[in-house]
């Protein structure tokens, strides 16, 4: 949609790293009309380059700085253990008045590492859109990609009127938009999201590891449950180990309790206990269907891509 005074909610916004969600970023603010210009950086020359060729950007710069010179809004859209450093490369030029952003899945160590680099009268307001799929890159987005999911604000005590105007850019881009503090949304996405993908890795690993069940096998038959594993475990490396790495106290708690789940259904399998196995199915049984109910089943779309990383 072309931007008009009705629709457009920041002027210039700048997007830090070009990979899945700055691209889907991207597609969703063009689809709302709700930036004039968009301004794109990412460190490689061959994502700058495809940047460029897909024209995902109406300007793709030579340096985070460049980007981020004169926006109004500054989005962080690199793995969580390079927010840092990306955030003291652009101090220096963000302008009095502009917002930083970010769209980190952990919260608490992106405050830690942004916010002592932001000069005063720049307005820090974290999020974190819980949405994505496992590719990656500058060609992996999509503009619905938030539509009908839910963004986290993550506002702390920053200037509610900047908030109110994130909020609005998320909610323009399709999302339900919630605020949370820094250490509860920690501790949430461990139980939905972070403590998951290990087990899917980890479920993934034990597979490749077992030699009484060849790979052909594995791939043959991985309807039976493991392909879903599988998708998640193709996740990006970088991204997911700067989650264990960054949101360590909150997953190391669910894993304790996962564990010790685990030994009980263990035991009861162990023990013939069917009565047990089948209450605890039950239940869990009941909070898939509340999913459903809540409408956050649908799956990412399928392109019929291959995995794009470029
Ligand atoms: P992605 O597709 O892998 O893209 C990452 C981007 O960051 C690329 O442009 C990459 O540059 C750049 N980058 C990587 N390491 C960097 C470093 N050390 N310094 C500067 N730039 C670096 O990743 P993504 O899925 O969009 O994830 C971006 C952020 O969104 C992460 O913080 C992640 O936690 C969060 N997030 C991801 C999802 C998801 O499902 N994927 C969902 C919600 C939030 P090059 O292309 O040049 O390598």
């Amino acid at each position: 949609m072309q931007a008009t005074p009705e629709t457009v909610i920041y002027d210039r916004v700048a997007l830090i790293g070009l990979g899945l969600i700055a691209s889907s970023m991207s597609h969703a603010i063009r689809r709302g009309g709700l930036a004039r210009e968009i301004a794109g950086y990412a460190r490689s020359p061959e994502t700058r380059e495809v940047a460029r060729e897909i024209g995902l950007c109406d300007r793709v710069c030579e340096s985070a700085a460049e980007a981020a010179e004169g926006a109004d809004l500054i989005v962080l859209c690199v793995p969580v253990g390079a927010m840092g450093p990306v955030a003291a490369e652009i101090a220096p030029v963000l302008k009095p008045g502009a917002t930083v952003s970010d769209v980190g899945s952990v919260k608490r160590a992106v405050i830690d590492a942004v916010g002592p680099h932001l000069p005063a009268g720049v307005h820090f307001v974290p999020a974190h859109p819980l949405a994505g799929t496992e590719y990656s890159g500058p060609r992996s987005g999509f503009a619905t990609l938030f539509d009908n999911r839910w963004c986290i604000l993550v506002p702390g005590d920053a200037d509610p009127a900047a908030v109110a105007k994130l909020r609005a850019l998320w909610e323009g881009m399709g999302s339900n938009v919630d605020t949370m503090d820094a250490d509860h949304h920690d501790l949430v996405l461990a139980v939905v999201s972070h403590t998951p993908h290990l087990i899917a890795y980890t479920m993934v690993g034990v597979a490749d590891h077992l030699r009484r069940v060849s790979n052909s096998e594995v791939i043959k038959y991985s309807a039976s449950g493991f392909r879903d594993f599988t998708r998640i475990a193709a996740s990006d490396p970088t991204m997911w180990r700067d989650v264990f790495l960054t949101n360590k106290d909150a997953t190391l708690d669910i894993l304790g309790r996962f564990t010790e789940e685990l030994f009980v259904l263990q035991r009861a399998i162990r023990m013939g206990d069917g009565d047990l196995l089948h209450d605890y199915f039950t239940r869990t049984r009941a909070i898939r269907r509340g999913i459903i109910e809540a409408g956050q089943d649908t799956a990412a779309p399928d392109f019929g891509r291959a995995p794009v990383k470029v």
